[in-house]
């Protein structure tokens, strides 16, 4: 379930964890019981791990301008090695 904070007007910010369909306007503070709003603050983004956060901002970049690249990435340019040995060639072909 994902936290939502709320602003409570004495005792300050808080933090509740709740469905989504539970989710109002307000929400009681947890410490003196009074009535706070919502308050939108930004994503929690520093929690995802470097890789992953690295892949989503290229595939952000790349929406709308993706690289050129001259070949398939991941793959090498290396021809795949001949055997020299002769029972190999009486393996079956496929
Ligand atoms: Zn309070």
């Amino acid at each position: 379930m994902p936290t939502y904070s709320y602003r409570c007007p004495v005792c300050g910010p808080f933090d509740l964890v709740r469905r989504m369909a539970e989710v109002a306007g307000a929400a009681d503070c947890p410490d003196c019981g009074r009535a706070g709003p919502r308050v939108w603050g930004a994503p929690a983004l520093r929690g995802l791990d470097d890789r992953l956060r690295r892949a989503l901002d290229a595939g952000e970049r790349s929406a709308d301008r993706p690289d050129v690249v001259g070949a398939v990435p991941g793959r090498s340019r290396k021809a795949t090695p001949v055997t020299r040995d002769p029972r190999h060639a009486k393996l079956p072909r496929p």
